[in-house]
């Protein structure tokens, strides 16, 4: 009566748990629509981030409150519109990137600072930049606000004051187990909108500065819906629950593509050199070109020109 497949080898329960433990960002409003928030848990994200990318520590906790960040802020619009959060520092980090869609596809990556030996402070001095890409708007919508911490989460809520005038609640939480790998990591967002109650916003800061750590709700076994429940006051809308993913729409071909515009001479020196391994700067997949992916990229540069 059951076809075979995978999903019949897991119990009703388990299909359960794997789903209340997929990354989720939700987009909710409170407060008859003058409070706007999102909540992310993004330990899975931030998890293959940190083994893609092969993260130490610091590294792997910046870049997953970016990627947090990204999520929350990119579940505010539509589509495939997108967010991009870029640190740019001159610690031992030299980038912290994150692109989320507000499909939940999120990707992003750290850049070390090579020139920097000894140095103890991540990002130091810097800067902060939001790009959005929206549908309507011809350029991305640009916001950049000079490092205050370095830490991403009170650069973010800076961002926010100075450079969209909204007052925003941000906690960007990670936790490391033993092995220095990532443990949990989730955000929350919370804005007040124009006409917000001075009171329900007194009632979610409290409530965040009472919790150590939204992991700890994760801990006990919260999902985001339930973490952005217990988070607003009174009567919560929920606009949009939406898994989020590790997700880079590089490959190959795309690759390929991007090649032709280095010209024939490059590309026979790259094959003639051996150098024929291409890695994805956003999330460290490598392409192998063979022979015939130099054969094919020279006959359509020599095509084009005849
Ligand atoms: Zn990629």
């Amino acid at each position: 009566m059951f076809s075979k497949g995978v999903a019949l080898n897991l119990s009703i329960a388990e299909l359960k748990q794997r789903y209340r433990t997929r990354d989720r960002v939700i987009h909710a409003m409170a407060g008859k629509g003058t409070i706007r928030a999102a909540v992310v848990v993004s330990t899975a994200t931030a998890r293959e981030a940190q083994r893609r990318h092969q993260l130490e520590a610091v590294g792997a906790v910046l870049l997953a409150r970016a990627l947090s960040a990204a999520s929350m802020m990119a579940s505010f619009l539509k589509g495939e519109e997108r967010v991009i959060v870029e640190a740019k520092g001159q610690g031992f980090i030299r980038t912290v990137y994150a692109e989320a869609l507000q499909t939940g596809e999120v990707r992003g990556f750290v850049e070390y600072n090579p020139s920097v030996n000894g140095q103890t402070t991540p990002l130091g001095k810097g800067i902060l930049q939001v790009r959005k890409i929206l549908y309507n708007k011809a350029e991305p919508i640009t916001g950049i606000v000079a490092l205050s911490t370095g830490n991403i989460t009170t650069d973010l809520a800076h961002y926010f004051w100075q450079s969209e005038q909204i007052p925003t609640g941000v906690r960007l939480d990670v936790t490391l187990d033993s092995t220095k790998e990532i443990e949990c990591s989730a955000g929350i967002l919370v804005q007040a909108l124009p006409g917000a109650d001075a009171r329900e916003l007194r009632y979610i800061y409290d409530f965040l500065s009472e919790i150590d750590s939204l992991c700890e709700l994760v801990k006990a076994g919260y999902n985001a819906e339930e973490i952005t429940r217990q988070t607003l006051p009174g009567d919560v809308e929920i606009f949009s629950s939406t898994p989020v993913d590790f997700f880079c729409r590089c490959s190959k071909e795309r690759f390929k593509a991007l090649l032709l515009s280095v010209g024939e001479e490059e590309i026979v020196r790259m094959r003639d050199a051996g150098q024929n391994e291409l890695v994805c700067q956003y999330c460290g997949e490598r392409y192998y070109l063979e022979a015939n992916d130099f054969e094919e990229l020279l006959n359509q540069l020599r095509s084009a020109r005849n």
